[in-house]
Protein backbone atom coordinates (compact mmCIF):
# COMPACT_ATOMS: atom_id res chain seq x y z
CA UNK A 1 0.00 0.00 0.00
CA UNK A 2 2.89 2.30 1.30
CA UNK A 3 4.66 1.43 -2.53
CA UNK A 4 1.65 2.42 -4.45
CA UNK A 5 1.29 5.67 -2.53
CA UNK A 6 4.28 6.62 -3.42
CA UNK A 7 4.33 5.61 -6.80
CA UNK A 8 1.25 7.08 -7.07
CA UNK A 9 2.60 10.56 -6.01
CA UNK A 10 5.88 10.27 -8.05
CA UNK A 11 3.61 9.55 -10.84
CA UNK A 12 1.66 12.92 -10.21
CA UNK A 13 4.71 15.07 -9.74
CA UNK A 14 6.15 14.07 -12.84
CA UNK A 15 2.58 14.85 -14.37
CA UNK A 16 2.14 18.17 -13.19
CA UNK A 17 6.03 19.16 -13.47
CA UNK A 18 4.49 18.10 -17.83
CA UNK A 19 2.02 20.20 -17.50
CA UNK A 20 3.70 23.20 -16.41
CA UNK A 21 5.64 22.83 -19.39
CA UNK A 22 2.98 22.64 -21.76
CA UNK A 23 1.61 25.78 -20.00
CA UNK A 24 4.84 27.75 -20.62
CA UNK A 25 4.73 26.76 -23.93
CA UNK A 26 8.25 26.38 -23.87
CA UNK A 27 8.68 30.15 -23.28
CA UNK A 28 11.60 31.22 -21.03
CA UNK A 29 9.81 31.45 -17.46
CA UNK A 30 10.42 33.70 -14.31
CA UNK A 31 8.91 33.26 -11.08
CA UNK A 32 6.09 35.42 -10.55
CA UNK A 33 5.52 39.13 -8.98
CA UNK A 34 9.07 39.49 -7.89
CA UNK A 35 9.85 42.86 -6.84
CA UNK A 36 11.77 44.93 -9.21
CA UNK A 37 12.70 48.25 -9.16
CA UNK A 38 11.17 50.66 -11.08
CA UNK A 39 12.02 54.55 -11.48
CA UNK A 40 8.15 55.34 -12.83
CA UNK A 41 6.70 57.87 -11.20
CA UNK A 42 4.73 56.36 -8.00
CA UNK A 43 1.21 57.42 -7.52
CA UNK A 44 0.53 59.71 -4.35
CA UNK A 45 -2.40 61.95 -3.57
CA UNK A 46 -0.31 65.24 -4.31
CA UNK A 47 1.41 64.32 -7.73
CA UNK A 48 -1.15 62.87 -9.29
CA UNK A 49 -3.65 66.01 -8.29
CA UNK A 50 -0.31 68.44 -9.67
CA UNK A 51 -0.68 66.31 -12.88
CA UNK A 52 -4.11 66.70 -12.92
CA UNK A 53 -4.26 70.47 -12.83
CA UNK A 54 -1.48 70.65 -15.60
CA UNK A 55 -3.18 68.35 -17.75
CA UNK A 56 -6.12 71.69 -18.06
CA UNK A 57 -3.94 73.55 -19.92
CA UNK A 58 -4.47 71.42 -22.69
CA UNK A 59 -7.83 71.91 -24.46
CA UNK A 60 -8.25 69.25 -27.16
CA UNK A 61 -9.82 66.18 -25.34
CA UNK A 62 -10.87 62.39 -26.53
CA UNK A 63 -12.85 60.24 -25.26
CA UNK A 64 -11.70 56.07 -25.04
CA UNK A 65 -14.00 53.92 -27.52
CA UNK A 66 -12.75 50.48 -25.94
CA UNK A 67 -10.83 49.65 -22.61
CA UNK A 68 -8.81 45.71 -22.29
CA UNK A 69 -9.08 43.72 -19.08
CA UNK A 70 -7.73 44.59 -16.15
CA UNK A 71 -4.72 42.99 -15.64
CA UNK A 72 -4.41 40.46 -13.19
CA UNK A 73 -1.48 41.25 -10.96
CA UNK A 74 -1.81 42.52 -7.69
CA UNK A 75 0.55 45.45 -8.40
CA UNK A 76 -0.27 48.92 -9.18
CA UNK A 77 2.09 49.98 -11.59
CA UNK A 78 1.65 46.65 -13.56
CA UNK A 79 0.83 47.29 -17.35
CA UNK A 80 3.30 49.11 -19.49
CA UNK A 81 3.14 49.01 -22.89
CA UNK A 82 1.04 47.51 -26.28
CA UNK A 83 1.64 46.79 -29.78
CA UNK A 84 -1.04 45.97 -32.25
CA UNK A 85 -0.84 42.90 -34.47
CA UNK A 86 -2.60 43.38 -38.03
CA UNK A 87 -4.54 39.38 -38.92
CA UNK A 88 -4.05 39.42 -42.20
CA UNK A 89 -6.40 37.38 -43.09
CA UNK A 90 -9.30 39.62 -41.00
CA UNK A 91 -8.28 42.36 -39.92
CA UNK A 92 -11.33 42.58 -37.72
CA UNK A 93 -9.36 39.45 -35.92
CA UNK A 94 -5.94 41.86 -35.43
CA UNK A 95 -4.80 41.52 -31.40
CA UNK A 96 -3.28 44.10 -29.30
CA UNK A 97 -0.49 42.70 -27.14
CA UNK A 98 0.57 44.40 -23.71
CA UNK A 99 2.79 43.82 -21.40
CA UNK A 100 3.13 42.97 -17.26
CA UNK A 101 6.16 44.37 -15.97
CA UNK A 102 5.80 42.06 -13.21
CA UNK A 103 4.59 38.29 -15.16
CA UNK A 104 4.77 38.35 -19.23
CA UNK A 105 2.62 39.38 -22.21
CA UNK A 106 -1.15 39.12 -22.56
CA UNK A 107 -2.67 39.06 -25.95
CA UNK A 108 -6.31 40.99 -26.60
CA UNK A 109 -8.87 41.11 -29.17
CA UNK A 110 -10.60 44.46 -30.49
CA UNK A 111 -13.42 43.94 -27.59
CA UNK A 112 -10.42 44.14 -24.87
CA UNK A 113 -11.31 40.39 -24.22
CA UNK A 114 -7.86 38.76 -23.22
CA UNK A 115 -6.97 35.52 -25.74
CA UNK A 116 -4.07 34.55 -24.03
CA UNK A 117 -1.61 35.14 -21.39
CA UNK A 118 2.24 34.10 -21.46
CA UNK A 119 3.98 34.19 -17.81
CA UNK A 120 7.33 35.14 -19.91
CA UNK A 121 8.94 37.54 -17.09
CA UNK A 122 9.21 41.32 -16.57
CA UNK A 123 7.95 42.39 -19.96
CA UNK A 124 8.59 45.82 -20.67
CA UNK A 125 8.34 47.61 -23.75
CA UNK A 126 7.07 45.46 -27.33
CA UNK A 127 6.53 45.78 -30.60
CA UNK A 128 5.26 43.49 -33.69
CA UNK A 129 7.19 43.19 -37.44
CA UNK A 130 5.68 41.26 -40.09
CA UNK A 131 7.11 39.01 -42.80
CA UNK A 132 10.39 37.76 -41.21
CA UNK A 133 11.59 35.06 -44.00
CA UNK A 134 12.30 31.96 -41.64
CA UNK A 135 12.56 29.02 -43.73
CA UNK A 136 10.06 28.50 -46.39
CA UNK A 137 7.79 30.86 -44.27
CA UNK A 138 7.54 34.56 -43.78
CA UNK A 139 6.48 34.99 -40.10
CA UNK A 140 5.05 38.23 -37.94
CA UNK A 141 7.25 38.70 -35.06
CA UNK A 142 6.53 40.42 -31.54
CA UNK A 143 9.38 41.28 -29.61
CA UNK A 144 10.19 42.81 -26.46
CA UNK A 145 12.63 43.55 -23.52
CA UNK A 146 12.55 41.61 -20.69
CA UNK A 147 13.98 42.55 -17.62
CA UNK A 148 14.00 39.09 -15.82
CA UNK A 149 16.90 38.47 -17.13
CA UNK A 150 18.25 41.12 -19.17
CA UNK A 151 17.37 40.83 -22.36
CA UNK A 152 14.94 40.28 -25.32
CA UNK A 153 12.09 37.98 -25.94
CA UNK A 154 11.00 36.81 -29.91
CA UNK A 155 8.34 35.58 -30.19
CA UNK A 156 6.37 34.37 -33.60
CA UNK A 157 2.33 35.42 -33.76
CA UNK A 158 0.14 31.93 -35.09
CA UNK A 159 -1.95 33.98 -37.93
CA UNK A 160 -4.22 31.63 -37.07
CA UNK A 161 -5.42 32.67 -34.06
CA UNK A 162 -2.68 35.46 -32.78
CA UNK A 163 -1.49 33.31 -30.09
CA UNK A 164 2.16 33.27 -29.39
CA UNK A 165 4.89 30.75 -29.78
CA UNK A 166 8.88 31.41 -28.21
CA UNK A 167 11.05 31.58 -31.86
CA UNK A 168 14.26 32.49 -30.05
CA UNK A 169 17.39 30.27 -30.72
CA UNK A 170 18.88 30.92 -27.49
CA UNK A 171 17.89 33.61 -24.34
CA UNK A 172 18.71 36.32 -25.47
CA UNK A 173 20.52 38.33 -23.14
CA UNK A 174 22.34 41.41 -22.97
CA UNK A 175 25.35 42.05 -20.74
CA UNK A 176 24.67 44.17 -17.89
CA UNK A 177 28.04 45.18 -17.73
CA UNK A 178 27.17 47.13 -21.14
CA UNK A 179 23.14 47.56 -21.25
CA UNK A 180 22.98 48.12 -16.89
CA UNK A 181 19.14 47.32 -16.84
CA UNK A 182 17.30 47.02 -19.89
CA UNK A 183 14.48 48.91 -20.55
CA UNK A 184 13.21 50.61 -23.56
CA UNK A 185 12.59 48.89 -26.78
CA UNK A 186 11.63 48.68 -30.30
CA UNK A 187 12.24 46.97 -33.70
CA UNK A 188 13.14 48.24 -36.92
CA UNK A 189 13.01 46.89 -40.92
CA UNK A 190 15.55 48.53 -42.96
CA UNK A 191 13.82 49.66 -46.05
CA UNK A 192 17.10 49.62 -47.71
CA UNK A 193 18.24 45.88 -47.06
CA UNK A 194 15.36 44.72 -45.70
CA UNK A 195 16.97 43.43 -42.49
CA UNK A 196 15.45 43.00 -39.48
CA UNK A 197 16.67 44.78 -36.08
CA UNK A 198 15.86 45.01 -32.50
CA UNK A 199 17.07 48.34 -30.59
CA UNK A 200 17.25 47.78 -27.03
CA UNK A 201 18.35 50.73 -24.42
CA UNK A 202 19.14 50.62 -20.79
CA UNK A 203 18.60 53.18 -17.72
CA UNK A 204 22.51 54.11 -18.43
CA UNK A 205 21.66 55.80 -21.77
CA UNK A 206 23.40 52.91 -23.94
CA UNK A 207 21.07 52.12 -26.91
CA UNK A 208 22.02 48.16 -28.37
CA UNK A 209 20.61 47.64 -32.09
CA UNK A 210 20.77 43.63 -33.00
CA UNK A 211 20.46 42.51 -36.47
CA UNK A 212 17.79 39.47 -36.06
CA UNK A 213 19.40 36.28 -38.06
CA UNK A 214 17.34 33.02 -38.91
CA UNK A 215 19.34 29.67 -37.70
CA UNK A 216 19.75 26.05 -39.66
CA UNK A 217 16.73 24.91 -37.58
CA UNK A 218 14.34 27.72 -37.59
CA UNK A 219 15.15 29.65 -34.80
CA UNK A 220 16.02 33.13 -34.48
CA UNK A 221 19.41 34.26 -33.07
CA UNK A 222 20.49 38.10 -33.04
CA UNK A 223 23.79 39.97 -33.32
CA UNK A 224 24.98 43.32 -31.93
CA UNK A 225 25.51 45.96 -34.69
CA UNK A 226 25.73 49.06 -33.28
CA UNK A 227 25.69 51.04 -30.18
CA UNK A 228 24.67 55.04 -29.50
CA UNK A 229 24.86 56.87 -26.37
CA UNK A 230 21.75 59.23 -24.76
CA UNK A 231 22.60 61.64 -21.85
CA UNK A 232 19.95 60.66 -19.41
CA UNK A 233 17.62 57.69 -19.07
CA UNK A 234 15.76 57.03 -22.53
CA UNK A 235 13.06 54.62 -22.94
CA UNK A 236 10.24 54.86 -25.26
CA UNK A 237 11.59 54.36 -29.21
CA UNK A 238 10.14 53.73 -32.15
CA UNK A 239 11.83 53.48 -35.99
CA UNK A 240 10.54 54.32 -39.08
CA UNK A 241 10.80 51.72 -41.15
CA UNK A 242 10.30 53.89 -44.67
CA UNK A 243 12.63 56.44 -44.21
CA UNK A 244 15.18 54.83 -41.87
CA UNK A 245 14.93 56.86 -38.57
CA UNK A 246 15.32 55.68 -34.84
CA UNK A 247 13.26 57.69 -32.44
CA UNK A 248 14.25 57.99 -28.88
CA UNK A 249 12.63 58.92 -26.12
CA UNK A 250 15.42 60.96 -23.35
CA UNK A 251 12.55 60.61 -20.59
CA UNK A 252 13.74 64.31 -18.59
CA UNK A 253 14.28 65.71 -21.88
CA UNK A 254 12.40 65.22 -24.90
CA UNK A 255 13.05 63.18 -28.39
CA UNK A 256 16.09 62.27 -29.97
CA UNK A 257 16.12 61.07 -34.46
CA UNK A 258 19.25 59.06 -35.19
CA UNK A 259 19.41 57.16 -38.83
CA UNK A 260 18.77 53.86 -38.08
CA UNK A 261 20.93 52.04 -40.32
CA UNK A 262 23.82 50.36 -38.77
CA UNK A 263 26.44 52.20 -40.62
CA UNK A 264 24.39 55.59 -39.75
CA UNK A 265 25.94 58.70 -38.06
CA UNK A 266 25.90 57.72 -34.36
CA UNK A 267 25.44 61.42 -33.80
CA UNK A 268 21.89 62.11 -32.82
CA UNK A 269 19.55 65.31 -33.10
CA UNK A 270 17.12 66.16 -30.30
CA UNK A 271 14.02 67.27 -32.39
CA UNK A 272 11.67 67.56 -29.53
CA UNK A 273 12.79 69.59 -25.98
CA UNK A 274 9.97 69.54 -23.63
CA UNK A 275 11.36 73.10 -22.74
CA UNK A 276 10.13 74.80 -25.42
CA UNK A 277 6.67 73.29 -24.81
CA UNK A 278 4.91 74.53 -21.93
CA UNK A 279 2.27 71.41 -22.15
CA UNK A 280 4.98 69.09 -21.90
CA UNK A 281 5.45 67.44 -19.13
CA UNK A 282 8.56 65.04 -18.31
CA UNK A 283 8.75 62.09 -18.20
CA UNK A 284 8.87 61.83 -21.92
CA UNK A 285 7.24 58.31 -22.48
CA UNK A 286 5.95 55.97 -25.28
CA UNK A 287 6.14 56.76 -28.85
CA UNK A 288 4.57 55.59 -32.06
CA UNK A 289 4.59 56.45 -35.54
CA UNK A 290 1.30 57.48 -37.32
CA UNK A 291 2.61 56.64 -41.10
CA UNK A 292 0.14 58.37 -43.97
CA UNK A 293 1.57 58.59 -47.76
CA UNK A 294 4.12 60.87 -49.15
CA UNK A 295 6.24 60.53 -46.05
CA UNK A 296 3.28 62.39 -44.06
CA UNK A 297 2.25 61.12 -40.51
CA UNK A 298 3.03 62.06 -36.69
CA UNK A 299 4.97 60.72 -33.96
CA UNK A 300 3.16 61.13 -31.08
CA UNK A 301 4.28 60.90 -27.42
CA UNK A 302 3.42 60.30 -23.79
CA UNK A 303 4.11 63.48 -21.91
CA UNK A 304 3.52 61.61 -18.48
CA UNK A 305 3.85 64.10 -16.19
CA UNK A 306 0.70 65.98 -16.97
CA UNK A 307 -1.62 63.08 -18.00
CA UNK A 308 -1.29 63.80 -22.03
CA UNK A 309 -0.14 63.34 -25.66
CA UNK A 310 2.75 65.66 -27.70
CA UNK A 311 1.64 65.16 -31.76
CA UNK A 312 4.87 65.79 -33.97
CA UNK A 313 4.58 66.26 -37.29
CA UNK A 314 6.35 62.99 -39.15
CA UNK A 315 7.44 65.30 -42.07
CA UNK A 316 9.17 68.56 -40.28
CA UNK A 317 9.60 67.64 -36.52
CA UNK A 318 7.84 70.72 -35.66
CA UNK A 319 5.18 69.89 -32.52
CA UNK A 320 1.92 70.47 -33.79
CA UNK A 321 -0.07 70.71 -30.71
CA UNK A 322 -1.10 68.60 -27.14
CA UNK A 323 -4.29 66.40 -26.28
CA UNK A 324 -5.74 64.44 -23.72
CA UNK A 325 -8.41 61.37 -22.95
CA UNK A 326 -11.08 61.79 -20.28
CA UNK A 327 -13.94 60.05 -18.95
CA UNK A 328 -16.93 59.40 -20.44
CA UNK A 329 -18.65 55.47 -20.06
CA UNK A 330 -14.85 54.68 -20.03
CA UNK A 331 -12.64 56.44 -17.54
CA UNK A 332 -10.29 58.33 -19.33
CA UNK A 333 -6.36 58.18 -19.12
CA UNK A 334 -3.44 59.43 -16.51
CA UNK A 335 0.09 58.80 -16.57
CA UNK A 336 0.67 57.07 -19.63
CA UNK A 337 3.59 54.98 -20.26
CA UNK A 338 3.88 53.10 -23.20
CA UNK A 339 1.34 53.73 -26.92
CA UNK A 340 0.77 52.69 -30.16
CA UNK A 341 -0.99 54.13 -32.88
CA UNK A 342 -1.87 52.09 -36.33
CA UNK A 343 -3.67 54.23 -39.42
CA UNK A 344 -4.68 50.87 -41.59
CA UNK A 345 -8.39 49.70 -40.97
CA UNK A 346 -9.31 46.91 -38.33
CA UNK A 347 -12.54 45.80 -39.27
CA UNK A 348 -16.25 47.64 -39.40
CA UNK A 349 -15.31 48.54 -35.94
CA UNK A 350 -12.48 50.61 -36.38
CA UNK A 351 -12.36 51.57 -40.38
CA UNK A 352 -9.80 54.33 -39.63
CA UNK A 353 -7.13 52.88 -37.22
CA UNK A 354 -7.06 52.65 -33.26
CA UNK A 355 -4.49 54.24 -30.85
CA UNK A 356 -3.97 52.56 -27.99
CA UNK A 357 -2.72 53.39 -24.61
CA UNK A 358 -1.54 52.37 -21.04
CA UNK A 359 -3.76 54.04 -18.38
CA UNK A 360 -2.00 54.30 -14.95
CA UNK A 361 -5.16 54.77 -13.59
CA UNK A 362 -7.96 52.34 -14.28
CA UNK A 363 -11.49 53.24 -12.68
CA UNK A 364 -14.10 51.10 -12.48
CA UNK A 365 -17.34 52.39 -11.12
CA UNK A 366 -15.08 55.47 -10.02
CA UNK A 367 -12.90 53.01 -7.38
CA UNK A 368 -9.27 51.97 -8.27
CA UNK A 369 -8.78 48.62 -10.20
CA UNK A 370 -5.68 47.32 -11.86
CA UNK A 371 -4.19 48.91 -14.61
CA UNK A 372 -5.63 48.32 -18.34
CA UNK A 373 -5.13 49.90 -21.67
CA UNK A 374 -8.04 52.04 -23.56
CA UNK A 375 -8.60 52.26 -27.52
CA UNK A 376 -9.51 55.44 -28.85
CA UNK A 377 -10.35 55.21 -32.92
CA UNK A 378 -7.41 57.45 -34.72
CA UNK A 379 -10.54 59.32 -36.62
CA UNK A 380 -11.53 60.91 -33.36
CA UNK A 381 -8.26 62.11 -32.42
CA UNK A 382 -8.00 63.56 -36.50
CA UNK A 383 -11.10 65.49 -36.06
CA UNK A 384 -10.52 67.03 -32.65
CA UNK A 385 -7.82 69.19 -33.74
CA UNK A 386 -7.92 72.05 -36.21
CA UNK A 387 -7.01 71.91 -38.49
CA UNK A 388 -8.08 67.96 -38.67
CA UNK A 389 -4.79 66.03 -38.75
CA UNK A 390 -4.33 63.73 -41.59
CA UNK A 391 -6.76 59.99 -41.67
CA UNK A 392 -4.73 58.31 -44.20
CA UNK A 393 -6.70 54.66 -43.73
CA UNK A 394 -4.86 53.14 -46.87
CA UNK A 395 -0.47 53.70 -46.52
CA UNK A 396 0.65 50.37 -45.68
CA UNK A 397 3.97 50.93 -44.29
CA UNK A 398 4.46 46.81 -43.99
CA UNK A 399 5.41 46.67 -47.40
CA1 LIG B 1 9.73 55.26 -17.84
CA1 LIG C 1 3.78 53.52 -14.80
CA1 LIG D 1 5.18 49.40 -28.19
CA1 LIG E 1 -7.98 56.12 -16.07
CA1 LIG F 1 -12.00 51.35 -16.54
Amino acid sequence: MKNLIIAVAVFITIASCNDTENNNNALNTDSKFEKIDSTEAIYNDEEYLEAKELQKKVPLFVTPDLETEAMKSPKSDVADDPAIWINPADAAKSTIIGTDKYDGLHVYDLDGKELFYYTIGKTNNVDVRYGFPLGNEKIDIVACSNRGYNGISLLKVNPADGSLEDIAARKLEIDTNIVDDIYGFCMYKSPKTKKYYVIANGKNGLVQQYELVATKNNKIDFKLVRELQIPSQPEGMVADDEKGILYVGEEAVGVWKFGAEPEDDKKGQLIFNAEDVDVAVPDIEGISLYYAEGGKGYLIVSSQGNFTYIIIDRETDKYITSFKITDSQIDGIEETDGLDVLNLPLGTKFPNGIFVAQDGFNHDNKKISNQNFKIVSWDKIAKMATPNLIIDNQYDFRK
